[in-house]
């Protein structure tokens, strides 16, 4: 690793970190009672390049439960267990414009709308193949190694929180049974969505998932690959339209890069070929995301010209900022 504390982009990161480190707006989620253990003054910035450059500020060794963060990785293992039509008739890619937790399926075909809102997750988590429901838990985490490079554990009391207050979450899975939309292994399946949701990661394993796919797929510092190619789009795609809930039109509308937030606190944001993006701070909005990390997302965005569709000049330059790496080849 560089160091990367010489570098102009730091010193931007750390002026961003100041500028919303008194932002005290918003509430840290209750309706899973263990998530009231996080501090409302937890805040961390990471960013990593796709040629392995990791930038940092404030607190990205706390660990906070990756929540919602874990759906779009998810997703991305079970397409490559199933393929994309087999999961795309159990779960739809429509955004719902509706809250994360709220139980709709599809009139039309009862499927639910789209993997990041929880029925949709509960449907893929269903997907996830093993023979027991050790050797599926062992598979997601796996996986997020292959993302992140290490371990990762689960935060007990925060699953065991969940698993008995989820009761909106097993209604929602006993309606998509009743639909044959999942199994009927049903609380297999939701203790392996709450155990998922409970996986322990910090700001810059956020980032490091975030720069994975914008790297196509490779880790940029193990070089691993942790999903295959061809399903690293169906990923980013459906973060782009549905991953911050029914704030996402507005998210595309305003930051337009994809992302995915969690109650948790995390966003991660993912800048296709240059850069990943973790962001960390408990306080949410309404919606149930982070608003520091919404905040730091659209100034990144506006600042170095990073909306998908920016035309414009930006403020900085990025590239002078973070070296040539693999922006200059493509
Ligand atoms: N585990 C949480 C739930 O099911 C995930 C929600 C979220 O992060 N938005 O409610």
């Amino acid at each position: 690793m560089t160091n990367t504390e010489n570098s102009p982009f730091y010193d931007y990161l750390v002026k961003l970190h100041q500028k919303y480190s008194s932002l005290n707006n918003g509430k840290i989620p209750n309706y899973i009672p263990e998530l009231t253990e996080a501090k409302a003054e937890w805040f961390g910035i990471s960013v990593i390049t796709t040629d392995g450059q990791i930038f940092e500020v404030g607190n990205c060794d706390q660990l906070f439960t990756i929540q919602s963060i874990s759906k779009a990785f998810v997703f991305g293992l079970a397409l490559e267990d199933h393929g994309r039509e087999y999961v795309n008739s159990k779960v739809s890619v429509e955004p719902t414009g509706e809250a994360f937790n709220s139980i709709t399926l599809d009139e039309k075909t009862n499927r639910p709308y789209n993997p990041m809102v929880n029925a949709g997750a509960i449907a893929t988590a269903d997907l996830i193949k093993g023979d027991t429901a050790t050797e599926r838990l062992k598979r997601i985490l796996a996986m997020f190694k292959r993302y992140t490079g290490k371990e990762h554990e689960i935060d007990v009391p925060v699953f065991l929180s969940e698993k008995a207050t989820g009761n909106k979450n097993r209604a929602m899975s006993y309606l998509m049974l009743n639909f044959n939309m999942v199994s009927d292994r049903i609380e297999e399946t939701l203790d392996l969505y709450f155990q998922q949701c409970s996986i322990r990661v910090n700001a810059r394993d956020i980032a490091m998932l975030s720069a994975t796919l914008a790297n196509g797929g490779v880790n940029p510092i193990t070089q691993e690959r942790a999903i295959d190619e061809h399903y690293v789009q169906d990923v980013i795609s459906v973060m782009l339209t549905c991953g911050m809930y029914d704030a996402s039109g507005e998210w595309t509308y305003r930051v337009g890069i994809p992302a995915k937030s969690g109650v948790g606190g995390g966003i991660s944001a993912v800048v296709p070929k240059i850069l990943g993006i973790g962001t960390f701070s408990p306080l949410l909005d309404a919606k149930g995301n982070s608003i520091r990390g919404i905040k730091v997302c659209e100034d990144l965005s506006r600042d170095f010209g990073l909306h998908l569709f920016n035309m414009g000049k930006p403020k900085h330059n990025l590239q002078e900022w973070i070296g040539e790496g693999k922006i200059e080849n493509d």
